[in-house]
């Protein structure tokens, strides 16, 4: 299983990051990556600015943009770990009602 992600598909993801269509996985891959990895940090903030700034050149806004950023990214990995949480306790629920189902069944059979 791989671990991390190369620069090449971080950088294919940030504008689907950006428009928060990473999944969890994918959101804490890159995160992770992006917190180590200055060249791809960097990609992000240049996206972020081309991406968001454009559309408020006109608002005193958009010399916030990086504070923006790092707000975005701390916002998306929240959420990515509580989505994994989620599934987590889901899977596990879905172990217990399997085994307890099993009980059950076999109960009635014999
Ligand atoms: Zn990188």
């Amino acid at each position: 299983m791989k671990q991390t992600l190369e620069c090449e598909e971080v950088q294919k993801l940030i504008p689907y990051f950006i428009d928060g269509k990473t999944d969890s996985n994918q959101s804490l891959d890159f995160i992770r990556h992006i917190k180590g990895c200055k060249t791809c940090m960097e990609e992000l903030s240049v996206e972020y600015l081309v991406l968001v700034g454009v559309k408020r050149l006109d608002s005193a806004s958009a010399f916030n943009l990086n504070d923006e950023l790092d707000d975005l990214i701390q916002r998306s990995e929240a959420k990515a770990k509580r989505t994994k949480n989620i599934s987590f306790l889901v899977f596990i629920l879905f172990i217990i009602f399997a085994i307890v189902g099993g009980y059950f069944l076999s109960g009635f059979f014999y």
